[in-house]
């Protein structure tokens, strides 16, 4: 059993914040709180949030600050959320940080640990464009570093696979630009706040993962 149980993920997009949650739901009872995976969810059903919302991830933009926020201060407030929450590529902005502040606050909770996960640029576009996700559950592989065992076939639920219309090279290139102006702040945001632990998240994913228990833990 972990210590700290209510988490911030942090970090540039392929960084495995996502593989990472995937491993840690495994051993504890966390609620896995994507917002990219909202959104997307939001774009298959068709809403006008998810038309608008696509617009914008397609160009690896980001969707307003407070369509998110509002997002997330809703899912938060729902009773599983009381166990413990990974909130996975959210916050996103200073502003985004703000608003889960007030968010938290005004449910009695606070973020007890964000965990910044660090990876050199060119392996974060090399896993980025061989990504491939399932339609499904949502769990992420890789065409060289993690392949499935059949292809196109995912080896958790018999999903199809397929590759995400924003990990093409160039949005990919466009997201880590968005990461390094509007999300990187946010390390020192929460460095002052004394909440921030770093990982190095290039290595295999059992050793991140290994690497990761260990600052949930301290
Ligand atoms: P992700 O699945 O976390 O890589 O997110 C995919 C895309 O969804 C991002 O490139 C953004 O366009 C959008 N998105 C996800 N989370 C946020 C957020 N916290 N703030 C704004 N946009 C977001």
């Amino acid at each position: 059993m972990i210590k700290n149980k209510n988490l911030v993920f942090l970090g540039p997009p392929g960084a495995g914040k996502g593989t990472l949650s995937e491993i840690l739901l495994r051993d504890e009872k966390l609620v896995h709180i994507s917002t990219g995976d909202i959104l997307r969810a939001e774009i298959t059903r068709g809403t006008e949030l998810g038309k608008s919302a696509k617009a914008l991830m397609d160009q690896g933009k980001l969707v307003p600050d407070q369509i998110v926020a509002d997002m997330v201060a809703a899912r938060l407030a729902q009773d599983d959320c009381a166990g413990g929450f990974i909130l996975d590529g959210f916050p996103r902005t200073v502003k985004q940080a703000e608003l889960l502040e007030e968010a938290t606050a005004k449910i009695g909770r606070k973020i007890d640990k964000v965990v910044l996960f660090d990876a050199p640029y060119d392996l974060l576009i090399q896993r980025l464009t061989a990504r491939l996700t399932c339609r499904q559950c949502k769990a992420n592989f890789n065409k060289i570093f993690s392949k499935p065992a059949r292809e196109g076939i995912c080896d958790h639920c018999g999903g199809e696979l397929y590759q995400r219309s924003d990990d093409s090279l160039e949005t990919a290139k466009n997201r880590l630009k968005v990461y390094e102006e509007q999300t990187s702040p946010l390390i020192r945001f929460y460095t002052e706040n004394h909440l921030l632990a770093k990982i190095d998240a290039s290595l295999p994913k059992e050793q991140n993962y290994g690497m990761l228990l260990a600052v949930l833990n301290t």
